[in-house]
Order: structure tokens, then sequence, then C-alpha cells
């Protein structure tokens, strides 16, 4: 069964029909790259995934369990999918450890002991066991972001939801956040992330959808999709030659 079934999903917002008929399975433990223009529907697709945007047609599946059923069903799920942005929130007055032991508390109503471990193997898991007392302007952008990962990882989520999580960033702060992706990857998290990083969708996702005016234009194993796009579209896209 797959982890997230997406079945001809169409939203739209007012009279703009931003997802036309989107269908999807992703695999337990798969990294799904998504591509595609500004625009294109990516975030909206990520956002109806994660139950922030209701979905108008089609349905969409996570565990097994309709995104579309009561509220309450819907926010228990949604802690169970990570999201990331590329802006990383943290909250300014909290500690990286207070950042990534926050929600834990406030959602699950932990106690604080047990958060407070969960939170700095958490951090250890994105390399920054060393900072849990930092605050975040202390730290550069990829340590933020590593943090903001973290936040994520506490809420033990089957599946995580990465939207240009390396967009926001100085080049030379890309490829640490991205070798914690990479390392969550190979540990069997289940990914999902649009993405511009052309060369990491390539050397670490087991399929790349392209996404274009709303629809899954083109998807196949990164080799195919990066070496023998098919459609015109994607040809422009990745500055192919048709
Ligand atoms: P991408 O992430 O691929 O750049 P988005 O999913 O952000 O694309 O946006 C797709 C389209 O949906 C755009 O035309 C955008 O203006 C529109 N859109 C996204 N969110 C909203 C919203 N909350 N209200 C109205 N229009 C929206
Ligand atoms: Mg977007």
């Amino acid at each position: 069964m797959p982890l997230i079934a997406i079945t001809d999903v169409k939203k739209r917002f007012g009279d703009n029909e931003v997802l036309k008929g989107i269908s999807l399975d992703i695999e337990p433990g798969e990294v799904i790259a998504i591509i595609g223009k500004s625009g294109s529907g990516k975030s909206t697709l990520l956002r109806c995934i994660n139950g922030l945007e209701s979905i108008d047609e089609g349905s969409i599946l996570v565990g097994g369990v309709h995104l579309s059923t009561e509220e309450s069903a819907l926010k228990a799920l949604r802690l169970k999918v990570g999201m990331i942005f590329q802006q990383f929130n943290l909250f300014p007055h909290l500690s990286a450890g207070g950042n990534v032991m926050l929600s834990p508390q406030v959602v699950k109503k932990a106690a604080k002991a047990p958060t407070e471990e969960l939170a700095k193997k958490m951090l250890e898991r994105v390399g920054l066991g060393h900072k849990f007392d930092a605050y975040p302007d202390q730290l550069s952008g990829g340590q933020q972001q590593r943090v903001a990962i973290a936040r994520a990882l506490a809420m033990e989520p089957m599946a995580l939801l990465c939207d240009e999580i390396t967009s926001a960033l100085d080049p030379e702060l890309v490829a640490e956040v991205l070798a914690v992706v990479k390392s969550l990857a190979s540990e069997g998290m289940t990914l999902v992330m649009v993405t511009h990083e052309m060369r990491f969708a390539r050397e670490v996702c087991d399929r790349v959808v392209f996404m274009h005016q709303g629809r899954v234009h083109e998807i196949g194993p990164p080799e195919e999709v990066f070496a023998h796009p098919k459609t015109p579209e994607l040809q422009q896209f990745l500055g192919v030659a048709a």
C-alpha cells in the first residue's frame, strides 16, 4: 500500500485551477523530487498533502487515512506529516533545543524530561548536538534550517515534505542541509521535496515529478527524466536543446 496516495486531485483558488487532476502514489521510504516552473502548483500540492489546503476534487490518503475526513483525524494526521519551508521560522526567543522541544510539548503534552532527551537526539541527528543552547541568531542559516528539520523529526513523522528548503540559503550553506536530507533518505524516511537542486535530485531521489501548469507532466527515475526528457516543456525547463 502506498504511504501517500493522491488520486485525481483538483484544487482551485477562485477561477484559477491550480491543480488539474494530480495522481501520484508514494511508497514508504521513497524519495520524490518535485520540479517545475514557479506557479506550476508544487507548493500547493505539498500543502494539500499536509492538509494545510483543502482539495476540491479527488482524494488524498496518507497512511491509509482519508484527508477529507473530520477535523480531528486531519489534525492527528497533520502531526504525522512534517513540513519544512524555505523560511526556517524558528522562534527567536527560544534556543535550538527549545525550538525542537516545543512541538512535542505543546501538541503531545509530553513531560519536559523525555522531550529534552528527544530534542538532544534530534539535534544530534542533524549534526547539531552541541548547539542545544544556541539561539537562532547565533546560528548560520544552514544550521537554522537543520534545527527546523530536527523540529520536524521530533514529531516522529511518517513522511517529510520539503518546500525549497535550501532556496533561502547562501550557496556555501546548501550542502550541509542537503547532507542531512540525504542521511534521512538513507535511513528510510519518506521524503517529498520541491527542489531546484537538480544534482541532488539526480543523486538521491528515486523518482522525479515534473509539474507543469497544475499537472504531472513527466515522471520517472532521475536518470530517465534528466537524461531523456520526453516533452518539450521539460526539455525547455532543463535547458536541454529539443
Ligand atoms: P509553485 O510552488 O510551483 O511556484 P504554487 O503552488 O505556489 O506554485 O502556486 C500555483 C498557483 O496557485 C499560482 O498561480 C499562485 O498564484 C496560486 N496560489 C497559490 N496559493 C494561493 C492562495 N492561497 N490563494 C490564491 N492563489 C494561490
Ligand atoms: Mg512554491
